[in-house]
């Protein structure tokens, strides 16, 4: 069993979708697959700026995204389908998905339910569009497959907006309702990114999540290993975009890439190694326009020596304190709080008299945090900052002028924040 990932820069048009059809003949075509898809290109943006739009009620706003949504989405499937069918894709899907997506954006402007709830329920449309057309193309092509909703398989608690999955009720699901797909058919396709809670509503599992949902039918299939394609294709020493030095990494083990997302590498969501992890499954990131060409597989084995990886984690909040009087106060007790309130420090450096930390998080939740922190204290709040970091840092690196607030090294990494601008 192999589970294959295809992210929605793969799927950004008619001609990328028709790269789908290479893609599947090549890879263990004689194996039973799950292939999971994300939705058409930057559909969820669109998707939350409708959301957004109908919550502020100006259902005006909403209304022209979703008509523009609708009509990327038409003018794809009348590329890649016959006339025919094409008309009865369209007619189906506006039935069935674009009909009750529009009543949703309208009670959304109602607020009849909470926000987080509706706002997901909108969202989760992206992914079930895309797989409904990824289905015709790849039915019309002569290739026979099986398409399973995924929230019929994924349960989590429903905590907005990154739930945590209840793993014995999505096996119990994945058993049930997907395993005996494979007796008939040896393709199956479902969606990445939503899920649902409880209550049998739609959720997602965080943006980006497409990945983790693969990872997960990975572990609850016990698959021979995981494909993520991707549009990069590999991973990287450094972001190709912004380094001409960056390097493909041909192999890592699963705590080095997940070291690699945890401080900014865009490639995988951080949550994607550890269902994979647990089960030693392999992991092979692959450029999906290019199949036949070497990605990067992430296993168990620790590889040395790796080149240096840069990574950028942006758009985090440096908090600073200062004690006037020497008052005591412990690092433990003030990420303690940092934690109740939900703040995630990425960055810690600390003395007698000051404290710095870089972390994610709303700034009401650091106005509320900063209430806990006794007197005698000054805090400064500043934003957004970047935390820079190089991981295995060799001799060559000197240090970056002027940019960086603060500079820490450590034996087998480098950390800086700077202002982003
Ligand atoms: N479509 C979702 C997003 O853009 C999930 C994914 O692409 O992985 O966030
Ligand atoms: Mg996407």
């Amino acid at each position: 069993m192999w589970v294959m990932k295809v992210g929605g820069g793969c799927l950004r048009n008619a001609e990328a979708i028709r790269q789908l059809i290479p893609v599947l003949r090549l890879a263990y075509h004689e194996a039973p697959r799950l292939l999971v898809v994300s939705a058409i290109g930057k559909t969820t943006n669109k998707l939350l700026q409708i959301a957004e739009a109908a919550g502020r009620a100006d259902l005006g706003q909403a209304q022209s995204i979703y008509e523009l949504l609708r009509s990327e989405h038409v003018q794809i499937v009348e590329e890649l389908l016959p006339e025919g069918l094409a008309q009865q894709l369209i007619r189906y899907l506006d039935e069935k998905y674009w009909k009750p997506l529009w009543q949703r954006i309208q009670a959304l402007s109602q607020l009849s339910e909470e926000i987080s709830i509706a706002t997901d329920g909108i969202l989760v449309y992206g992914e079930l569009i895309s797989s409904e057309i990824v289905r015709a193309y790849l039915e019309a092509q002569g290739i026979t497959l099986a398409w399973i909703d995924a929230r019929r398989l994924i349960v989590t608690d429903g905590y907005y907006p990154e739930p945590s999955v209840i793993f014995s009720a999505s096996q119990a699901n994945v058993d049930a309702q997907l395993m005996p797909l494979f007796r008939t058919y040896k393709l199956v396709l479902t969606q990445g990114y939503i899920a649902s809670d409880l209550r049998r509503r739609s959720v997602t599992l965080g943006r980006e999540g497409s990945d983790y949902s693969a990872a997960l039918f990975s572990n609850m299939l016990n698959a021979q290993g995981m494909i993520a394609w991707k549009d990069v294709g590999r991973l990287y020493s450094a972001d190709p975009n912004l380094y001409s030095g960056a390097q493909p990494l041909k192999e890592l083990s699963y705590s080095q890439a997940a070291e690699m997302t945890y401080y900014g590498a865009q490639i995988l969501h951080p949550r994607t190694l550890k269902p994979l992890r647990e089960k030693r499954i392999p992991l092979y990131v692959r450029p999906y326009f290019d199949p036949t060409a070497e990605g990067t597989l992430i296993a168990e084995k620790w590889v040395e020596p790796l080149p240096p990886i840069r990574t950028q984690r942006r758009e985090l909040i440096l908090i600073e304190m200062e004690s006037i009087y020497l008052s005591r106060l412990s690092m433990g007790d003030v990420l303690r709080e940092m934690e109740n309130e939900g703040i995630e420090p990425y960055f810690i450096q600390g003395g007698v008299r000051t404290m710095a930390f870089a972390v994610k998080a709303s700034l009401e939740a650091v106005e509320r945090w900063r209430t806990t922190i006794p007197e005698g204290w000054i805090v400064q709040v500043r934003q957004p900052v970047t935390l820079h970091t190089i991981l295995y840092p060799d001799d060559s690196f000197s240090l970056p002028n002027g940019e960086a607030i603060y500079y820490q090294r450590l034996p087998d990494r480098i950390h800086w924040i700077a202002y982003e601008g």
